[in-house]
């Protein structure tokens, strides 16, 4: 398994890839990502929430981990107290991205 970065604006999230489905996973990743910030931009929060929860496990089907601390902690997309989408890791001072 060989690790990438999400993005270069996300510096500290890696994900974990098996070379066999990585293109598959990357793919359906960018398109559920896409699809829950429209959502969030329409308002429909129902239909985000279940886009959350999509986005949510395919982070956690491509390990998904902030490394800005060890041991490295998962990574889930989640609202702000202001409504924002972001990434947020699970270290005890969590570290957040927006999305
Ligand atoms: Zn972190």
């Amino acid at each position: 398994m060989s690790r990438t970065s999400l993005s270069p604006t996300h510096e500290g999230i890696t994900l974990g890839f098996d070379k066999h489905d990585d293109e598959v996973r990357g793919e359906s990743f960018s398109l559920a990502r896409q699809l829950t910030v429209q959502l969030h931009d329409l308002g429909l929060s129902v239909a985000l929430d279940a886009s959350l929860g999509t986005v949510n496990a395919l982070l956690a089907a491509m390990a998904a981990r902030c490394e800005r601390s060890a041991p490295p902690a998962d990574i889930e997309m989640t609202t702000d107290s202001q409504g924002d989408l972001i990434y947020r890791c699970k270290h005890k001072s969590p570290h957040t991205w927006k999305v």
